[in-house]
């Protein structure tokens, strides 16, 4: 038997709960992303990169404060001064001076370089003269009129390979206070270099330092930031010229700056002792990657879940649907078609016929004198009694033809590419099956007759006047006796 197609429309309240599912999830997701963006941004600011440049500070603590007091000591020694004084006669005693401080203090170098005769000393004796016209020799004409005591210079040190060298440039004054050359130590920076390369490669970040001036005076290995090399101005590096402008004065402090759209963080240290800024900068771009792709995963799996649930609750709704539409056209007691089920699948079976061509019959049933079976016997024994004859009528039919409980005790059938012929031996066959059939109902048994009217389809018949004829025929039949089978006239 056929059923009714479901014709309610779930979009809207499956695009309501995308809507709903998607705002939120995506309100969850970007509330956790910035959150935690904030915190990683206030750990890198806060934390990460004070505490590389406390790491940084000590070991150049180690590695260049420490020379400088040597310097220092070295400057004020009165066996230096003496020995200028007395017009530099034994330069072994010199060098073996040199060498003692070189060797006891682990230094690369030491040097003095007297202002009375240019001779530059070191440990292994005299190694040229300093000349005015010479630039590699420009330090001593600078440290010598320099207002301050000593300088740092990072430079290549030509004794020693070429390698990096910082020197301390100490000034030596005689007890009058007059300049009398310029002495001091040199010391590689591969410890300082080793520890920003680990910082760099580890961490990734950049570290290097800034001279007073704003130019870059120590980087790791690989270059300083935005691959600048050292001697480079800060105004000559993409995205660090409005910081240079702020130089000497920023201090310590944290800066936020953004080069080729890219945002960057910096932590500035001010080293007194050196005269320079350290600078620790890290990019946002690597800190962030990470919870950048956990967000993406975030809103991948919300996706996923979004279209798990609105999968389940459409399959939940159509269920309903289909359960709704059937009890809404389904007859409670017989469980055939109700009239509005079979109003939606008539109308279908006509248009059909009509389309295709072929013949169809619609068959009346009334079941006779009921109201005295339900008056001798009991409602619920009538009821039974339908359930029964319903159950019997089903039987006989086949799955594309409509059967409904048209009201009370009326049922009507359509039978799809059917000749009047085959309809009225179907219909004689429902009424003897009928009138010899027993229903028991608590222990009686009982017996019951079916009027049937019987009309064919005509061309332009409307579902409506099939029915009339139909009717018109099951009334014929009732007045002829009952028990019988009418066909309409044509
Ligand atoms: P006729 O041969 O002329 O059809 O006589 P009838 O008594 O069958 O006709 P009538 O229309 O006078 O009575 C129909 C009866 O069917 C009356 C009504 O109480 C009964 N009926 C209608 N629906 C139900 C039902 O669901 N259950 C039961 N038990 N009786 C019903
Ligand atoms: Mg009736
Ligand atoms: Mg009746």
């Amino acid at each position: 038997m056929s059923s009714v197609p479901s014709t309610i429309s779930q979009r809207p309240l499956v695009l309501l709960l995308l809507v709903l599912l998607g705002c939120g999830f995506l309100a969850t997701s970007l509330a956790s992303y910035y959150a935690a963006l904030e915190s990683i941004r206030d750990n890198i600011v806060n934390t990460e990169l004070p505490l590389t440049s406390d790491n940084v500070y000590s070991e150049i603590q180690k590695d260049l404060v420490t020379p400088v007091l040597i310097s220092s000591m070295m400057a004020r020694d009165t066996f230096v001064r003496d020995w200028v004084m007395s017009g530099e006669q034994d330069v072994a005693q010199m060098t073996r001076y040199l060498r003692e401080v070189q060797e006891h203090y682990g230094a690369v170098t030491s040097f003095f370089v007297s202002d009375q005769t240019h001779t530059y000393y070191q440990a292994k004796g005299v190694l040229k003269r300093v000349d005015p016209q010479e630039p590699r020799d420009s330090w001593y004409f600078r440290v010598r009129d320099m207002q301050e005591p000593y300088e740092i210079n990072v430079d290549i040190d030509m004794a020693n390979q070429d390698r990096l060298t910082v020197f301390i440039n100490y000034q030596v004054f005689d007890y009058d206070k007059r300049f009398i050359g310029a002495t001091g130590v040199g010391l590689t920076v591969d410890a300082v270099v080793k520890l920003i390369d680990d910082y760099q490669v580890r961490y990734d970040r950049s570290v290097y330092f800034v001279d007073t001036d704003g130019r870059i005076v120590l980087t790791g290995a690989t270059g300083g930031p935005m691959g600048a090399r050292v001697g480079q101005s800060l105004s000559e590096v993409a995205g660090l010229e409005d910081l240079q402008a702020k130089l000497p004065q920023p201090q310590s402090g944290d800066f936020e700056y953004q080069e080729h759209g890219r945002g960057h963080f910096l932590n500035v240290r001010f080293i007194p002792e050196l005269d320079w800024y350290l600078f620790v900068d890290k990019h946002e771009t690597g800190a962030l990657a990470g919870i950048r792709q956990s967000l993406y995963l975030n809103l991948l799996i919300c996706l996923v879940v979004t279209a798990i649930v609105l999968i389940l609750v459409s399959i939940v709704l159509r269920r309903y649907q289909a359960r709704i539409a059937a009890l809404a056209t389904t007859d409670q007691l017989t469980e055939l078609l109700n009239r509005r089920g079979f109003d939606l699948l008539a109308n279908q079976a006509i248009q059909e016929a009509r389309r295709n061509p072929s013949p169809l019959c619609a068959l009346l049933l009334d079941l006779d004198n009921f109201k005295d079976l339900n008056d001798s016997h009991g409602h619920l024994a009538g009821d039974e009694v339908l359930r029964g004859f319903a159950s019997k009528l089903r039987d006989n039919l086949r799955q594309s033809d409509i059967i409904c409980r048209w009201g009370g005790e009326e049922f009507i059938l359509l039978l799809k590419d059917t000749s009047p012929e085959q309809a009225r031996l179907l219909a004689e066959k429902i009424r003897q099956q009928t009138e010899h059939s027993r229903f028991s109902y608590k222990g009686a048994s009982l017996h019951i007759t079916t009027s049937i009217g019987l009309a064919e389809l005509h061309q332009d018949d409307s579902l409506s006047e099939l029915l009339a004829r139909t009717d018109r025929a099951l009334y014929r039949a009732k007045q002829s006796g009952r028990n019988r089978t009418c066909e309409a006239s044509a």
